[in-house]
């Protein structure tokens, strides 16, 4: 766009009315421009302050990043850096269980933690610090209190984050259908934890969160409607639903959700401090 303007204003006949040193200006501040955008593509780090205590992932967590989880692949060396810091503080600070025959594997451990701090990249010094514990069941589970099976879910009181590996593992092998349990769990997780009075309390903008609230009415009477939407039905139920579906369309189907839902988008780069079409190009 700025490369078309500046070569626009040079194919003009010396008539034109910019004079040599406003032409050299404009040239000058296009460099400028296409410098700034291609260093915040080549990846500024997002969350540059993590504390020096954080320390290098161990490789066995990093090989499963760099063979599997594309968003990390995407990332620029520093963020990269960074990434794996922040994927190595939250396996620290949390308590993995398993809850079948098999053990929980350091690949299991590794993917899970990426799946929050890739929802978290953006906003520093949030682990999800109210949920210590995360159970893994091999596959889905029977739920006696609501009497059906379950991917996943998130119990604030019981300070646990449970999740089905086979559904996890699902929802990262086809990376673009806007379904991601892992996201949607640790975007429920988020969502509670912004409300939950700890050291991570009241990080999501208070404005973006009134300005979502409003657009969630919109979008989800959409669902209700039967009126064409990019959100599945299953999130239209409410607020809560609705943020973790939103979550799951912004890292899977970004430019989609940008074209389809600009103002809801932009919320969630705000919300997030991370924009998804930018990291991902
Ligand atoms: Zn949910």
């Amino acid at each position: 766009m700025i490369n078309t303007n500046i070569a626009t204003i040079l194919s003009k006949a010396p008539e034109a009315a910019y004079s040599f040193s406003g032409l050299y200006f404009l040239v000058i501040m296009g460099g400028v421009i296409l410098y700034a955008i291609s260093a915040y593509r080549n990846g500024k780090p997002y969350t540059n302050a993590i504390p020096k205590s954080f320390r290098n992932i161990n490789p066995a967590y990093l090989k499963p990043l760099t063979k599997y989880f594309a968003y990390y692949q995407k990332l620029s060396p520093a963020n990269k850096k960074i990434f794996e810091k922040r994927v190595q503080y939250f396996i620290d600070s949390k308590q993995f269980i398993s809850r079948g025959s098999g053990k929980i594997t350091p690949e299991m451990k590794a993917l899970i933690a990426a799946s929050a701090i890739q929802l978290t990249f953006g906003l520093k010094d949030i682990y999800l610090a109210n949920f210590k514990r995360i159970l893994v069941y091999p596959d889905d589970y029977y739920s006696t209190i609501y009497r059906r099976y379950h991917k996943g879910e998130v119990n604030p009181k019981a300070k646990l984050i449970v999740l089905s590996w086979r559904s996890f593992l699902e929802g990262y092998i086809d990376p673009s259908d806007s379904i991601n349990l892992g996201l949607h769990e640790m975007a429920h997780a988020l969502h509670l934890e912004n409300k939950i009075q700890n050291e991570e309390y009241g990080f999501l903008d208070k404005k973006q969160l009134r300005e979502f609230e409003k657009l969630t009415k919109r979008e989800t009477s959409k669902i209700k409607n039967g009126e064409e939407s990019i959100f599945r039905d299953y999130v239209g139920g409410n607020n809560y639903e609705f943020f973790a579906g939103c979550v799951e369309v912004f890292f899977e189907n970004p430019y989609l959700f940008k074209k389809e839902v600009p103002d809801l988008y932009f919320i969630f780069t705000k919300l997030l401090n991370q924009d998804p079409t930018v990291i991902l190009s």
